[in-house]
């Protein structure tokens, strides 16, 4: 293999050894297979390809200073695409099932794993489709599910910075009793647009009210938001959002440091009143948010007083980050170690 730097690795794939796959079959789950193919054979009229039956996961495995290998939360991950293939009518896969699948392509591919100076992690694609030939909308009869993994860097390279976004009236990623709440792919396809036209006027991303009144905070493009005042922990409650496992990890270590966890509707005006603020998810665990935009009503929200992550968030994010690495111990046993 060509030599890696794995210092200066950026969010994008790069080929490894091996993946895992699962075919169902005749109404049930197969056995695992190994596989160094990086495509996939599938038929023109295959479910997932016209009617979007998809359904994928994210996760990281990290090297600490031991050398040993950790996985965060995959359980959480595991009980998340169980969720999603309720939503979409696909048929789950056990937690068991998942682990070891996930367990499996990581050690195939141990020697992809970062080492622990890098900062850099392995990130694990679970996906699962429907491959049935159909044209009929319908859920499929077979699926297959796959994980991959592929080396990633730091996702903040010049070191933990806060970041602008804008809010967007135009667009919205999912209804209030739609998908939203499921990690599909439509969802994803659904917010392309907004994120490009945030992306050229030079925001990270765009930021989502809800889509029914336009009142609220939803989601931070891809990420979960959470606000700080008052020593509380803000997220927003809603029926449209990605149930986010770093979010739910950090309401969890914000209780553990004294402070108060709110999860309820919050109102888009409330934006003025945090002290700091975050959107948070497994790339970056936190993005510090430095002000959202919103360009409609010639409003500007600043949310990084002196434009440098608040202490609350760069606190949160030391304490995740070296939950993950072994660095501190794993008091809820989030992580699975192997050597
Ligand atoms: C995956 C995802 C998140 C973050 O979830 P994590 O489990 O923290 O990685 C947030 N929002 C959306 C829309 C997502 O797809």
């Amino acid at each position: 293999m060509k030599e890696i730097d794995w210092s200066n690795l950026s969010f994008a794939y790069i080929k490894t050894d091996y993946n895992v796959r699962i075919y169902y079959r005749n109404g049930q789950w197969g056995e695992q297979e190994i596989c160094s193919e990086e495509t996939i054979p599938m038929h023109m009229a295959a479910a997932c390809l016209h009617y979007g039956q998809e359904a994928f996961e994210g996760l990281k495995a990290f090297r600490g200073k031991d050398g040993k290998i950790r996985i965060f939360r995959l359980e959480e991950n595991a009980a998340r695409l169980q969720s999603t293939c309720r939503g979409i009518m696909m048929p789950e896969l056990s937690t068991e099932m998942f682990r070891e699948a996930v367990i499996k392509a990581v050690k195939l591919n141990e020697r992809f794993i970062p080492p622990y100076e890098s900062g850099a992690s392995l990130y694990i694609r679970p996906l699962l489709i429907g491959t049935t030939a159909q044209v009929g909308v319908k859920p499929a009869t077979e699926y297959l599910f796959v994980v991959f993994v592929t080396p990633v860097g730091p996702y903040f390279k010049g070191g933990f910075a806060a970041t602008p976004y804008l809010i967007t009236r135009k667009y919205d990623r999912s209804a209030p009793l739609g998908t939203g709440i499921y990690k599909v792919g439509g969802n994803y396809a659904a917010s392309l647009r907004a994120g490009h036209e945030a992306h050229s006027a030079g925001y990270s991303a765009e930021f989502y009210l809800d889509a029914k009144e336009k009142k609220y905070i939803d989601e931070c493009g891809a990420a979960n938001f959470f606000g700080i005042k008052n020593n509380t922990y803000v997220t927003p409650l809603s029926t449209s959002i990605l149930p986010s496992i770093t979010n739910k990890s950090l309401m969890q270590l914000a209780e553990d440091m004294g402070m108060k966890v709110e999860r309820r509707p919050i109102p888009e005006e409330e934006l003025s009143t945090f002290e700091e603020a975050g959107a948070c998810g497994t790339a970056a665990v936190i993005s510090p948010i430095l002000r959202i935009d919103d360009p409609e009503n010639n409003h500007s929200y600043i949310l990084a007083k002196d434009g440098k992550p608040g202490p609350i968030c760069t606190k949160l994010y030391n304490k995740l980050r070296a939950i993950q690495y072994g660095d501190e111990p794993d008091t809820y046993g989030w992580v699975t170690v192997f050597e």
